[in-house]
Parts: C-alpha cells; sequence; structure tokens
C-alpha cells in the first residue's frame, strides 16, 4: 500500500514571510518601530518646544538687559554713546540685527527731530544736529508687535525667516519705560519712549534640534535592532524551532514512516502538541496494521475461495482476478485483464444486464466453458455514493444444479417402481386438465388395482408381491407413448394420465395393459389387474378430482364385476354401447 500523500505546494517551497517565526519578527518589529517613531516624535517635539522657548527666554533677558543700559547711558546724556553702544551689540555673535524704534516704528537716531524736541523743551541748543541718514523701514507684522509693546508695555516676539537666505530668526520687541530721569529730556507725554528690537537667528538652534533628533533617530534604531535580535533569538528558540521539529515529524509521516514520533521536550503547548502527535502516530500505527492483518486475511479468502472473483477500479481497470476466476473462466490472469471487466464472459451485453440485476431478461446461470456458472457483478459504491470500483462474483453451479435435479427427480418419483409418484400424478393431471379444457383436447385418465394382491402377499410373501410391482412398474414404463404419463398412485393401484386421448384410444391402451399383465409371470406367478377409466371431456367431470373419482369409479365396477377387465366411467360407457 502506498502511504505517501503529496505536500502541499507552500510547504515545498516558502516565502519569508511564510515562515511563522519571520511573521512574528515582522508583527513585533512593525509595532515597536510604530511605537519608537511616535515617541521619537513626541519627544522631539517638545524638546524643540523646550529648547525655542528657552531660546526666546534669553533673548528677551539679553534684550532688556541691553535696554537698561542704553538707558542708563541715555541718562548720562551721551546719545552718541549709546548709538555706539547698539553698534557694539550687532557685533554679538548670532545678534543679527539691533534697531532702537520709535514707538511709531521708526527707526531713531537717524534725523534731528529728536534732537529738536529735547533742546526745545531743555531751552537751549543742548545738543547739536546730526547728519540725516536713511533708516530701515519695519514691515505691517514689526508695526503690529510695536503696536502690542507700547500698548501693553511688555515684551513682543515674533518669529520670522531671513529675507535673504531663509534662515529662522526670532525678534523681540522692548518697550523702553519714560522713567522720571527721561522725563527732564522728553517730556512726559509717553509711558513708553521708545522699542529696542533686537533679533537672533534661530538657524544654529534648529540645526541643533535636528543633530539632536538624529541622534536619538540612530538610538532608537540601535535598540530596535538589539530588541529584534533578541526577540528573533527568543522566538527561534521557543517557536520556531519546535514548529519545524513537530513539522519534519509531520512530513515524515506524510512520507509514509508512519510510527514517526515527536520530540517530546519544554513545556510548552508544544510539548502538549507532540505528545498528541505521538498518541496520533501510534493510533494510526496501530489501525494500519490492523488493516493490514484484515486485508492478508481478505487475501487469503479471496485466493482460496472456490468462487472466481474478479474486482476493477473505478476505470474500470481489473485490479484482481483470484486463481478460481482463472479456473472457472478458462482464461489467465492476463488474458483477463487484456480482454476488460465487460468481456469476461464473451458477452458484454449480457453482463451489463447482470450488472442492471436485469435478471429477468437474461438468466444469472449460463452454461460458460462446459460448466454452470453463476454470475453476480455489481458497482461498488463509497459510503459518499461515489463508485470505487465493479466485481463479479462466478459460483461453479454445475454440481448444485446436478444434485437439485437429482432431488426434484427422487422427489416425484416412487422408490419401488421408479415411476412417477402421487404428487408428480396429482400435479401432471392438473397440468393436463386445464390444457385440455383451454385447447378443447381429450383426456384420458387410467386408474388400476391389482386383484387380491392381498392374498398374494399373505401366499408368497410381502417382498415378493414388490417384485411383482416392480415387474408392473416396467411394464407401465414401456406400455405408454412418450407423451402419457405412468404414475404409482398408491399400494398396488396404479395409473396413467393420456393427453389428447378419446375413448378408443384409452380404451385400446387400457385392455393391452391388462392382457400385458395377465400374460406376465414373475417367478413363474401370475397376477390380474382391474381397470376404471374416465374420458375427459365425455365423463362430463368439472375438474381433476371429479374425473379421478369417476375413474375410481369405473375401477370400483371393474372389481365388483369379477375382476381382471376394464371399466368405463359411466357417460363413456353410454357412448360406448351407443358406437
Ligand atoms: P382386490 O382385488 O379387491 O383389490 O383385493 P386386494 O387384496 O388387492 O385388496 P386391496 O386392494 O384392498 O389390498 C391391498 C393390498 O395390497 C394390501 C397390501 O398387502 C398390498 N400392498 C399395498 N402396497 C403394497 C406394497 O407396496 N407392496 C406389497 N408387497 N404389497 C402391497
Ligand atoms: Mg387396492
Ligand atoms: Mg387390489
Amino acid at each position: 500500500m502506498d502511504n505517501r500523500i503529496d505536500k502541499p505546494d507552500d510547504l515545498q517551497e516558502r516565502g519569508f514571510l511564510d515562515r511563522i517565526g519571520n511573521r512574528i519578527l515582522a508583527l513585533v518589529g512593525t509595532t515597536f518601530l510604530l511605537g519608537t517613531v511616535g515617541v521619537t516624535i513626541l519627544f522631539t517635539q517638545d524638546l524643540e518646544r523646550t529648547i525655542l522657548s528657552q531660546h526666546e527666554r534669553s533673548l528677551n533677558i539679553l534684550t532688556e538687559t541691553v535696554g537698561s543700559g542704553l538707558q542708563t547711558i541715555m541718562q548720562s546724556g551721551s546719545a552718541e554713546i549709546a548709538e555706539s553702544y547698539v553698534e557694539d551689540i550687532k557685533q554679538v555673535k548670532d545678534l543679527s540685527q539691533i534697531r532702537i524704534l520709535r514707538t511709531d516704528g521708526r527707526e531713531a537716531f537717524i534725523d534731528n527731530e529728536t534732537i529738536l524736541h529735547v533742546n526745545k523743551l531743555m531751552g537751549g541748543e543742548v545738543y547739536s544736529n546730526r547728519d540725516v541718514i536713511t533708516g530701515t523701514t519695519s514691515s505691517p507684522s514689526e508695526l503690529e508687535k510695536i503696536r502690542l509693546a507700547v500698548e501693553k508695555k511688555q515684551n513682543q516676539t515674533l518669529s520670522t525667516t531671513h529675507p535673504e537666505n531663509g534662515d529662522a530668526q526670532l525678534t523681540v520687541f522692548y518697550p523702553i519705560p519714560n522713567l522720571e530721569e527721561c522725563m527732564s529730556c522728553h517730556g512726559e507725554d509717553h509711558a513708553v519712549r521708545g522699542i529696542l528690537e533686537v533679533t537672533t537667528s534661530m538657524q544654529q538652534a534648529k540645526e541643533e534640534i535636528s543633530a539632536m533628533r538624529t541622534r536619538i533617530i540612530l538610538v532608537q534604531l540601535g535598540a530596535l535592532l538589539l530588541i529584534l535580535t533578541i526577540i528573533f533569538k527568543r522566538i527561534h528558540h521557543y517557536v520556531v524551532k519546535p514548529i519545524e521539529r513537530l513539522n519534519q515529524s509531520m512530513q515524515a509521516m506524510t512520507d509514509g514512516a508512519i510510527e514517526q514520533k515527536a520530540d517530546v521536550e519544554g513545556s510548552s503547548e508544544f510539548r502538549m502538541m507532540a505528545v498528541c502527535f505521538n498518541k496520533m502516530s501510534s493510533e494510526l500505527a496501530r489501525t494500519h496494521s490492523g488493516l493490514q492483518d484484515e486485508r492478508d486475511k481478505l487475501t487469503t479468502i479471496i485466493l482460496s475461495a472456490k468462487e472466481g472473483i474478479i474486482v476493477t477500479d473505478k476505470n474500470e481497470q481489473i485490479v484482481l482476478v483470484n486463481p478460481s476466476a482463472e479456473r472457472l473462466l478458462g482464461k489467465d490472469m492476463d488474458e483477463i485483464c487484456q480482454s476488460g471487466f465487460r468481456n469476461i464472459l464473451n458477452d458484454p451485453e449480457h453482463l451489463a444486464a447482470i450488472m442492471k440485476k436485469d435478471v429477468q431478461s437474461v438468466p444469472d446461470i449460463i452454461v460458460f466453458n462446459s460448466r454452470m456458472l453463476q454470475i453476480q457483478a455489481t458497482t461498488i459504491f463509497s459510503n459518499d455514493q461515489e463508485m470505487v470500483g465493479s466485481a463479479a462474483l462466478i459460483r461453479d453451479v454445475t454440481q448444485e444444479k446436478e444434485l437439485e435435479r437429482e432431488l426434484r427427480h427422487l422427489s416425484n418419483t416412487d422408490a419401488l417402481t421408479g415411476l412417477f409418484n402421487r404428487r408428480r400424478f396429482d400435479m401432471v393431471l392438473d397440468e393436463e386438465y386445464r390444457r385440455a379444457k383451454r385447447y378443447n383436447l381429450m383426456l384420458g385418465l387410467l386408474l388400476f388395482d391389482v386383484d387380491h394382491f392381498k392374498k398374494f402377499n399373505d401366499t408368497y410373501g410381502h417382498d415378493q408381491g414388490d417384485r411383482v410391482l416392480q415387474a408392473i412398474g416396467k411394464v407401465m414404463n414401456c406400455h405408454f407413448r412418450d407423451i402419457d404419463h405412468p404414475c404409482r398412485y398408491g399400494g398396488e393401484e396404479f395409473c396413467a394420465v393420456l393427453p389428447s386421448t378419446g375413448l378408443e384410444g384409452v380404451e385400446i391402451a387400457a385392455e393391452r395393459l391388462r392382457e400385458k399383465i395377465e400374460e406376465m409371470r414373475v417367478d413363474e406367478l401370475q397376477v390380474t389387474i382391474s381397470i376404471g377409466v374416465a374420458i375427459y371431456p365425455d365423463s362430463g367431470s368439472k375438474n381433476p378430482e371429479q374425473l379421478l373419482k369417476m375413474a375410481d369409479d369405473a375401477l370400483y365396477q371393474a372389481k365388483e364385476k369379477g375382476r381382471n377387465q376394464v371399466r368405463f366411467a359411466p357417460t363413456a360407457k353410454k357412448k360406448k354401447k351407443n358406437s
């Protein structure tokens, strides 16, 4: 038996993700990566916000410090020093712009407007005029911040990009308060004297943030790689290896190693799986061995069976022919296989009818190869009604039929005389009577009894009587025609059914028989018989029983009239007289 089972294709060629370990790893890796990326984004955004707000705070402090410094210098009355102070501050690295603005956003120190105003308030030419120069202008967003700083007297910040290189920059607008000390020169009209605008480049901060983000990502990637390596090793050890070992055992089993066992290791579910697999394998091996034993038994039975057995597969290819089939069909296995299942009897239509169980139209017992063979042929179906093959059972019933015939003969034959017995006589009379009635034929019935046979027995013994009865049987067998039916009715009474025989024919036959018996000598001994005859339809009988009764009555008459004579039933007798 071929135990091989085709392996599924995906077990033979597998892609990377078809392996369970890789799938788990990919799942864990993707989850971990997504988590890490999320955490990194949130963390770096938070860090970026912290750094930028720290930067902003520092710029605010710087701006306020510069503003106080400027005020101190101005209070000392040295506006020129203030201007050069501002110029010095501009040299500070990362400070891209410092401007001192009036509250309306125009730049200070570029014309004589303030000088004239101060001189007017001070009453004299305290400050000399300066050369007028062109100052920078403020953008609308800057003007808005300046307005807010003046109005709220609080620092305002503005994030912009450098108009030329596009670098990020931060500007602080510091409202310079109009202190008491300032009022002597600038008057008391305004609470805010002017605006100190300090702009710094945020590029370095941004670059630092970017470098930090890169570092964090690299660290995260390193950690991810390390974790995935550890997970991979663990998965390989605890999941992949046990599955592979189990898989190998299963594949070995599908390759025919039914008793294959799996390694039982560890304490995880895989151990349970291996234990179950081993139980299943043992059970399968036991069942397989049991099936093999049964198959061997069946094979022995089939090979030694007296009946011929031929089996085909579902394609009608002969797969089994036992020696009895070869013997009964008179063909060897090759011949049977070559001619095909349908031709095993050399008559495909006959076999097809037998397979259809159409034994009404064709007999299931045929004479084949000088033997009487009984054929049973059938289509074999599986439990789910799928055709799985055909089978023919061939029995040699030659002997059986001969025995049957012999038995039938014995059951119809009288053992002493070899004539038909009473049982057979009743059947024959019934059959012939119906035939005569159906076809308007005549039927003669003759019944006779040995005269004084009791006395004969008493005188010569029962055995001698038997020998006489045997001799009468022989005479009857020879005396009547083939189509007649001579029978022993019982005891020393005999009868004969004579189909298609009328009064004259029966009379001749009866008279001659009587004469023959009279002339017959058995051991030098002589007997006579008395005969009663009835004819259908002449006797007017309605049924076989009546006809028999009439013959019996006629026989009685013969006895009455002195024995050793033939007597006819009344109607027949009348006819005879008339004729
Ligand atoms: P009848 O002329 O009136 O017929 O006189 P019978 O003596 O023959 O009278 P009956 O027919 O009544 O006698 C039948 C006798 O036939 C009785 C029996 O001894 C004898 N008999 C019946 N069957 C057998 C048999 O099988 N073998 C022998 N030897 N004798 C038989
Ligand atoms: Mg009698
Ligand atoms: Mg008698």
